[in-house]
């Protein structure tokens, strides 16, 4: 922990003539470096050193995970804090976003300040349609400008779209926290030097209080990315305590910068809260809605699994992808007639396939009979008989019987599924995907910034 000293020459000591200010960030890394949290890591490293207090967890957002020009994960930071010079804050901002954004790669960065908290509600709105649409950079600037909001954005300031939304996004429904630890400098783009018998361990002994963190399927560790960036680890649970216990229960074999506990949407399937409507799907759109089966569904090349919906607005083609896993055979052990509701993400059509939503749950809502009918079995033999043609009766084949007065006989297949929520395994999930766990979870309180929130 950073020493604050309580100085005169200080100028932010004593809670007097403070100023509550939100600074957001986003869209400092491209594919092969940097990352947001880690500025975000560096920019409080800074703040506190100067003695500003912090109100609440630097907050993680992420964004429509859809969007095609999006940098790694789509995610944005805002710290909140007091300051008796909102200004200089501001400045420190701006300053090391361009000195550690990827710059002239694919990074467009954006820097964001407010001083009005709670924010205006059309900055709420704002960030709530971020999550499920595509929205626009002049849309964020007009409302910038309108409600008197300092912002500096690079390049083509994509970075401003995310930056204003993670001003605009209070976490108020519902909350997750990541602990994301920091490699130091000599160590970027090296092997990540993190002991998996130790994750799996934290895994079972801490979960449900963290999750995907280890994937027990396949045996693999999923809190260390695999890129040239700064984060070392990223540990999710559902309280920051929590996420601490597990952090200091991992064994690392490399020097760590430092650590800082994020409070994020991540795992509370934010994006999937709208509703879609089928009779308008665009593209790169987010949301669920309920609907019925209508075909049986098919398995084609690859491994997708591909099904056909309807509801009142429309029809719709739906597919659960490969990596999905076990999700797959749930899908596919639906029948016509079963009612369901679907989340997922619209995918853009091309010219050789139609608007296709990519699942990323599914809800049965109401199990459908499998009644079918089959031809009779022989009364003599014991063999299934044969139809003879429309109202012709049946014949048997191996005693040679006919029975003109025989009938199919109806029998019920045993249905494989249950009522119940379904979601692809963990390795399979995006940044937002609600973890099936997560379904029964009652309202959390959390505490407020408990002491080694950062280090
Ligand atoms: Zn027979």
């Amino acid at each position: 922990m950073i020493a604050l000293k309580d100085s005169p020459s200080n100028p932010e000591t004593g809670m007097d003539n403070k100023t509550l200010v939100v600074i957001a960030i986003d869209d400092t890394d491209s594919k092969n470096g940097m990352c947001t949290t880690y500025i975000a890591y560096l920019l409080v490293e800074q703040f506190l050193r100067k003695g500003i207090s912090f109100e609440d967890y630097p907050i993680l957002i992420r964004l429509n995970p859809n969007i095609p020009w999006k940098t790694r994960g789509n995610g944005a930071v805002s710290l909140k804090f007091r300051t008796k010079d909102p200004e200089k804050a501001y400045e420190d901002a701006c300053m090391l976003v361009s000195k550690y954004s990827e710059l002239g790669k694919q990074a467009n960065p954006g820097v964001v300040m407010s001083t009005i908290s709670p924010p205006n509600i059309e900055i709420i709105n704002f960030a709530e349609t971020a999550l499920s649409e595509v929205v626009s950079r002049r849309e964020a600037i007009s409302l910038m400008k309108k409600h008197n909001i300092q912002y500096r954005g690079w390049g083509k300031q994509r970075g401003l779209i995310g930056a204003l939304a993670a001003i605009g996004n209070l976490l108020h429904n519902d909350a997750t926290f990541e602990l994301l630890a920091f490699r130091s400098k000599e160590n970027w783009g090296h092997q990540r030097a993190v002991d998996n018998e130790s994750v799996k361990k934290m895994s079972r002994e801490i979960y449900p209080d963290t999750f995907n963190c280890y994937d027990e399927e396949k045996k693999r560790v999923l809190i260390t990315p695999r890129g040239p960036d700064p984060v070392l680890l990223g540990i999710r649970g559902e309280y920051p305590e929590k996420v601490l216990q597990a952090y200091r229960m991992i064994k690392i074999d490399e020097a760590v910068k430092g650590y800082l506990i994020f409070k994020t949407n991540q795992g509370t399937g934010a994006h999937l809260k709208s509703k879609l409507d089928l009779s308008d799907l665009k593209a790169y759109r987010t949301g669920h809605f309920e609907c019925t089966v209508i075909e049986p569904p098919k398995t084609g090349i690859g491994g997708h699994v591909y099904l056909k919906v309807k509801n009142k607005e429309g029809y719709a083609n739906c597919a659960a992808y490969e990596p999905t896993g076990r999700f797959r055979k749930t899908v596919l052990s639906l029948i016509p007639g079963d009612s369901i509701e679907i989340a997922g993400s619209v995918r853009k059509r091309t010219s050789k396939h139609p608007a296709t939503i990519n699942m990323e749950s599914l809800l049965i809502k109401k199990i459908t009979d499998d009644i079918r009918f089959v031809n009779p079995d022989c009364n003599i033999c014991g063999k299934r008989m044969s139809s003879k043609g429309q109202s012709q009766g049946f014949h048997c084949d191996f005693c040679n019987k006919t029975d003109r007065k025989a009938e199919k006989v109806k029998f019920e297949n045993p249905r494989t599924i249950q009522v119940g929520i379904y979601i692809p395994p963990p390795r399979a999930q995006r940044h937002l995907t609600k973890p099936k766990q997560r379904y029964l979870l009652k309202h959390k309180i959390y505490s407020p910034l408990i002491e080694h929130w950062f280090n």
